[in-house]
């Protein structure tokens, strides 16, 4: 018999960003060793989660990780991420009775954004995954995309990452691609 279990699945409201310096304590920074990492058992210094805690890793070339926990990828299926443990932003302003985790897709940047610029090809591809997952039905609006430092006092996705422009430039691909005109 069919079990149906779409009505127990959750909504995404929104996509965290992040970068790989925050959260992960790794000689290098790209996706594999941020994923090994957190695969790796608390005893032996990682973090014992199932697979990357991120739904989404983005490498320094632009390519694309997804996280699949070893059976399906974590965001068809809803799993919730490890990424940010809160419920709600620190100004008060955005509640997410479920927690950040459950409710929003995490997307990591591979590398340190305090300390570096992120590369062209990582914006973009940031920028096409982004309106991708917005355009599937999240909330065709770039108004929810948060950086991780709006829930917790860290400076991740790091003081460098251009998020105002990131999030400008994803409204815009997005008007474009619903017809709008842009002036
Ligand atoms: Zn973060």
């Amino acid at each position: 018999m069919w079990k149906v279990v779409r009505g127990n699945l959750r909504e995404w409201v929104g996509i965290v960003l992040h970068h790989g310096a925050a959260n992960a304590k790794t000689e290098r920074h790209d996706i594999q060793a941020y994923a090994n990492f957190h695969v790796k058992p608390a005893a032996d210094g990682g973090r014992g989660y199932s697979d990357m805690g991120y739904h989404f890793g983005i490498e320094e070339d632009g390519g694309i990780w997804i996280s699949d926990a070893g059976e399906k990828a974590r965001w068809v299926w809803q799993r919730p991420g490890s990424h940010t443990k809160a419920t709600k932003s620190l100004d008060g302003k955005i509640v997410m009775p479920a927690g950040v985790n459950s409710s929003c897709i995490g997307i990591c940047f591979a590398g340190n954004f305090n300390e570096e610029e992120l590369s062209r090809l990582t914006f973009e591809s940031g920028v096409r995954l982004c309106v991708a997952l917005l355009r599937e039905g999240i909330h065709e609006n770039a108004n929810v995309i948060y950086p991780h430092s709006r829930f917790q006092e860290k400076d991740c996705p790091g003081k460098k990452f251009p998020f105002e422009e990131f999030v400008k430039t994803v409204a815009t691909e997005l008007r474009i691609r619903a017809g709008v005109k842009i002036a």
